[in-house]
């Protein structure tokens, strides 16, 4: 399956990479073009549940074999696992009529977005989100505004944070797409008098942050995995480019300072997965994981934007060409934001294992 995923990742995903970062309809065209070639691949939804059309492979099977997915940004979405994380968190939280977004979710008929960050508000501060929920008959009222949501452009519905409860609505309205770092997919919504039926609220209501939790918790171990995934891939670019260019009669791979970029990314990279595998291992195990992925976290942002770097600069201007690196390069700066700033982590596991040690 390793190996399979893999190949079809580097053969079918990765060429269409750059014509999928620009996003806009050739790039959901390619998108649907290499969803098909998963579906007949028999590599489609492979950790979604077999009743919902997936293949029904447990989570630590899929933490196996994450990395090589995510190699490319666009691997969970090729191969269909992307929603993984909604149909987890609906199963858990939502009643039938949003249960019903299911199936075509995982068929890839449709997709969803989530959206908790907010223009004008700390987004590492998710309880100072000011969008509002207010009651009227039959459900509920959102008023706000939201921003960085991923792939809203496209999105049949959002799950979006308000007044401390999640909602999934269809009624919001695409104010601009956010280029990050030149790449499409991050829009910004508006929520105007939104109509929310009261059966679409997950939850019973003022519990949003604590699903938001439970939804993080796997969101950021998969998102560690991928960015590993990506920085192995930076670092065989570095390897292969240091063994075949020549500067004053030998390989660079025989200077120094070179074998220093080889060796600080290879360190980075195993100690980031070995604290990825170990929070891995609790999130699986349904355990308290917190300190495991606020290191795993870090970690992996930090090892996916020093391996960029000493790629881009093994290879010289080329490096800084349009092309891979660049692509991961943007990811690599943008992963020490996304999924709480890595301040945020650092400070928050450091409070926690002090508080642990003194009682
Ligand atoms: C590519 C991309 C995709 C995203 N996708 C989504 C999405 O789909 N849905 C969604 O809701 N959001 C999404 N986001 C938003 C992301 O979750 C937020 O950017 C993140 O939570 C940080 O919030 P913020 O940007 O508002 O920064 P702020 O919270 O304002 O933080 C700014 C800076 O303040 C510092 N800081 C913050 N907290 C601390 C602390 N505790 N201690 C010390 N310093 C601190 C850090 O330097 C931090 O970088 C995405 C962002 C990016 C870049």
């Amino acid at each position: 399956m390793l190996e399979q995923v893999s190949a079809f990742v580097r053969e079918h995903v990765q060429p269409s990479e750059t014509v999928l970062d620009a996003g806009g309809e050739a790039g959901q065209a390619e998108l649907a073009r290499v969803r098909a070639l998963a579906k007949s691949a028999g590599l489609w939804a492979l950790p979604l549940p077999r009743d919902l059309g997936g293949g029904g492979l447990g989570l630590t099977e899929y933490f196996a074999w994450a990395e090589q997915e995510g190699s490319s940004d666009h691997g969970p979405a090729a191969l269909g696992s992307a929603c993984l994380l909604d149909v987890r968190m609906f199963r858990r939280f939502a009643r039938p009529a949003v249960l019903e977004l299911l199936k075509p979710l995982v068929a890839g008929e449709i997709s969803g977005s989530y959206a908790m960050t907010e223009p004008g508000v700390a987004g590492s501060d998710p309880a100072a989100a000011r969008t509002t929920a207010v009651r009227t008959s039959g459900g509920w009222l959102l008023n706000g505004r939201k921003w960085f949501t991923t792939g809203a452009g496209n999105a049949s519905y959002v799950t979006v944070l308000a007044s401390g409860s999640l909602f999934v609505t269809t009624d919001f309205r695409v104010v601009r797409e956010i280029p990050v770092l030149g790449a499409a997919g991050q829009f910004e919504i508006a929520l105007e008098d939104a109509f929310v039926p009261d059966d679409h609220l997950l939850g019973e209501g003022g519990d949003g942050l604590a699903i938001a939790g439970t939804r993080l918790a796997l969101g950021r171990t998969l998102r560690c995995l991928r960015w590993i995934g990506m920085a192995e891939r930076a670092f065989g670019l570095m390897c292969l480019r240091a063994d075949e260019r020549q500067v004053r009669g030998s390989a660079l791979a025989d200077r120094q300072l070179v074998q220093q970029h080889v060796f600080e990314s290879l360190l980075a990279i195993r100690s980031a997965r070995a604290l990825t595998r170990q929070a891995a291992a609790l999130v699986a195990a349904e355990q308290d994981a917190r300190t495991e992925i606020g290191l795993a976290k870090v970690a992996a942002a930090r090892t996916l934007h020093q391996v960029t770097d000493a790629a881009i600069q093994v290879f010289g201007a080329e490096g800084l060409a349009p092309g891979t690196l660049p692509m991961l390069a943007r990811i690599g700066r943008a992963a020490r934001i996304l999924d709480g700033a890595d301040e945020m982590h650092v400070s928050d596991t450091a409070r926690r294992v002090l508080r642990t040690r003194a009682n």
